[in-house]
């Protein structure tokens, strides 16, 4: 009996350092930082089934604890991230978080109302090209504030003319209803109409970005969060 218990608990031993050695690779690989080796491995589908695969993991508070430190070590002199992810500013919405993704990973460009103007063209432009990001998603997001803002047409300062770059949306979208941010449908519908046109501009007005989609290097979607849920709904 003693020689039979004392058995049963090496087995449990032994199944439970298996089972911690599985795990602790598992993390170890994924808090393996982006080489461009790597990055040239995965493919533009592969790049955004990770992103899914990190947003299942923060849905359900399942997100991997790295060696952050360790990895800033690494990342220090080069980076070669899979991905860029074009977001709001809007604190709710960080996408390191939300794709459960740490240093050396995403590219991130964030404005209120995650649009897309020049500055960000370049900057997505030098991710894919020069950087080698095999995905770009634009990330809009429920309940967004600058929606409202430019919904509701506000003034304020420099603001204003922030907020025209979502007008655009604002008139495509037709909902029935009250034209005002208190129609949730409505603000919605921009927020969804924004991501699309985002998505669109990207290759209509960069050629170096068509080109790439084009070769089958680089894809481009659209996605949108959801506050309450935590849930990224991707467009394609
Ligand atoms: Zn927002």
């Amino acid at each position: 009996m003693l020689h039979r218990r004392a058995f049963c608990t090496c087995a449990s031993l032994a199944l439970v350092s298996s089972l911690t050695s599985n795990s602790a690779r598992a993390v170890d690989a994924a808090c393996a930082v982006m080489t461009r080796d790597r990055q040239h491995a995965i493919t533009p589908d592969e790049a955004l089934a990770r992103l899914k695969a990190g947003n299942e993991r923060f849905i359900d508070g399942k997100t991997i604890n790295c060696d952050l430190i360790q990895q800033a070590k690494e990342t220090a002199k080069s980076q070669a991230p899979f991905a860029a992810i074009v977001g709001c500013m809007d604190s709710r919405v960080p996408p390191e978080l939300v794709f459960d993704q740490r240093i050396g990973d995403v590219f991130c460009t964030r404005v209120a109302g995650n649009f897309i103007n020049t500055d960000f063209l370049g900057s997505l432009e030098y991710a894919a090209k020069v950087a080698g990001a095999r995905a770009i998603v634009v990330l809009g997001h429920s309940d967004c504030g600058a929606v409202k803002g430019a919904i509701d047409h506000v003034k304020l300062g420099n603001l204003t003319a922030t907020l025209a770059h979502i007008q655009p949306a604002v008139t495509a979208s037709k909902i029935s209803g009250e034209r005002t941010s208190k129609n949730a449908a409505l603000v919605q519908a921009v927020a969804e109409t924004n991501v699309k046109m985002g998505v669109a501009a990207l290759t209509a007005k960069s050629p170096v970005l068509k080109d790439l989609v084009k070769a089958g290097q680089l894809r481009i979607v659209g996605a949108m969060h959801d506050l309450e849920t935590r849930r990224v709904s991707f467009m394609a």
